[in-house]
C-alpha cells in the first residue's frame, strides 16, 4: 500500500456491524462478560476500547511497527516511555529537545531516579560519549525545534544497538508520511498527535509505536498500569485528522518550499533555518532519511524589536505556541518556548531574540508571502 492509501485504509476501518464507512465511537466504560473472565476481546475501557484500538492499528500500521499506543498528550506518551526504565537507569537525549521533555527528565523523572544527559546526537561521538553503564536508551527529536538540527537515525540506532541500548524518537515534526524511524533501527517512535496528526489544533493526544511483542507487552502493562490513555472522542477525531495527513503534508511542504524562498531573497532575513535548503548542515542526511522536510522554518530578523513588529503586523500568521495545523502560525522561541534556558546558552544555540519560528499552515502561499512581505517592510 502507498502512503495515501494507508492513511485511508491502513488500521481498522469502519464497522462491519452496520457497514459504517468510519469507525463508530465507543463511548462506553466496561463491557458485559458472559462468564467471569469470558469477554469479547474488551473488559474495560482502559485496558482497551474498540476506537483508541482501531487508532493504534492504524498508527502501528503508518511507522511499520509491531504495536500502537495512544496516550492523552504526547508529554503522557513520552513519560509512559520513560515508564518502561527503573530508578537507577539513564538515558542519553538529543540537547535541543522539546521543552515539555527537557522538564518531565530533569524535574519529575529524576526525582524517581531515571537520569538524563543532554547532547548534540548529530555528533555521534558526542553520543558515545555520554553512554554510562546504567544507560539504557538512547532519545533522539529529528528534526529539532526551532533550529531543524537533523539526526543521522540509522547512525545513532547502529551505536545504540552496539551498546544493547533501546533507540527512541520523537517523529512528530515529520510524521510517518514523510519519515519512518523504524525504517532505519529505531526501537520505539513516538509523536504528539496533537500536531500534524491531529492537524487542526482541535484535539491534544500523544501516540508511540514499538517495533517488537516484548516491549509492546511492557508498554501495554505500562498504559494500563498508569492509565495515562487517550479517550475515545479525541481517537476519532484523530483518525478523522489521520486521513488527510498525505494531502495536507504535501500541501504544508508546497508553501514551505515557496516561503522559504522568499525568505532566502529578503535582505532583511540573516539566517533562515529549513532542512530542505542545500545549505542546511543537515540538509543530506534529511533527504536519505526522509522523504519530505516539513513544515516548520525558522529565521533569524537580526533584533526583539524587529521580531516584535513583524509579530504586531502580521494578518494570517496567529502568535500561539504548537504548530502542525492547518493556519499558519508563528512564534519566538527565546522569549516563548524555549524562555526557560538561560541566555547564554540560548545565544550559543542560535537561538536569538531576533529569531522567528513558523509552522507554514494551507492558505494560499501567495497570501502567506504577501503577509510576510507588508510584516518585514
Ligand atoms: C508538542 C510536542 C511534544 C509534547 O506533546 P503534547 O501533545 O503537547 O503533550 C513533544 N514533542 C514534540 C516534538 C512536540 O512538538
Amino acid at each position: 500500500m502507498k502512503p495515501k492509501t494507508k492513511l485511508i485504509h491502513g488500521g481498522i476501518t469502519g464497522d462491519p456491524q452496520t457497514g459504517a464507512v468510519s469507525v463508530p465511537i465507543y463511548q462506553v466504560s466496561t463491557y458485559k462478560q458472559e462468564a467471569v473472565g469470558k469477554f469479547n476481546g474488551y473488559e474495560y475501557s482502559r485496558t482497551g476500547n474498540p476506537t483508541r484500538h482501531a487508532l493504534e492499528e492504524l498508527i502501528k500500521d503508518l511507522e511499520n511497527g509491531y504495536a500502537g499506543f495512544a496516550f492523552g498528550s504526547g508529554m503522557a506518551a513520552i513519560t509512559s516511555v520513560m515508564m518502561l526504565f527503573n530508578s537507577g537507569d539513564h538515558v542519553v537525549m538529543t540537547d535541543d529537545v522539546y521543552g515539555g521533555t527537557y522538564r518531565v527528565m530533569t524535574k519529575v523523572l529524576n526525582r524517581l531516579g531515571i537520569d538524563s544527559t543532554f547532547v548534540d546526537t548529530t555528533d555521534i561521538d558526542a553520543v558515545e560519549q555520554a553512554i554510562k553503564p546504567n544507560t539504557k536508551a538512547v532519545f533522539i527529536e529529528t528534526p529539532t525545534n526551532p533550529l531543524l538540527k537533523v539526526t543521522d537515525i540509522s547512525k545513532v540506532s547502529k551505536k545504540a544497538k552496539e551498546h544493547d541500548l533501546l533507540m527512541i524518537v520523537d517523529n512528530t515534526f515529520n510524521t510517518p508520511y514523510w519519515q519512518n524511524p523504524i525504517d532505519h533501527g529505531a526501537d520505539i517512535v513516538l509523536h504528539s498527535a496533537t500536531k500534524y496528526l491531529g492537524g487542526h489544533s482541535d484535539v491534544v493526544a500523544g501516540l508511540v509505536v514499538v517495533n517488537s511483542k516484548s516491549l509492546a507487552e511492557e508498554l501495554h502493562f505500562v498504559q494500563n498500569s498508569a492509565g495515562g490513555i487517550l479517550g475515545p472522542q479525541d481517537s476519532w477525531l484523530l483518525i478523522r485528522g489521520l486521513k488527510t495527513l498525505g494531502v495536507r503534508m504535501e500541501e504544508h511542504e508546497k508553501n514551505t518550499a515557496k516561503i522559504v524562498q522568499f525568505l532566502s531573497d529578503h535582505p532583511d532575513v540573516e539566517k533562515i533555518y529549513y532542512p530542505g535548503l542545500s545549505t542546511h548542515p543537515g540538509n543530506n542526511i534529511a533527504v536519505n532519511q526522509s522523504r519530505g522536510f516539513g513544515g516548520m522554518v525558522s529565521f533569524d530578523i537580526g533584533s526583539a524589536e524587529k521580531a516584535d513588529e513583524l509579530l504586531s503586523k502580521v494578518k494570517y500568521f496567529t502568535l500561539a505556541e504548537s504548530l502542525g495545523a492547518v493556519e499558519s502560525l508563528i512564534s519566538v522561541p527565546a522569549r516563548m518556548t524555549h524562555a526557560s534556558i538561560p541566555k547564554d546558552r540560548r545565544d550559543e544555540l542560535g537561538i536569538t531574540e531576533g529569531l522567528v519560528r513558523i509552522s507554514v499552515g494551507l492558505e494560499d502561499a501567495e497570501d502567506l508571502i504577501e503577509d510576510l512581505k507588508n510584516a518585514l517592510s
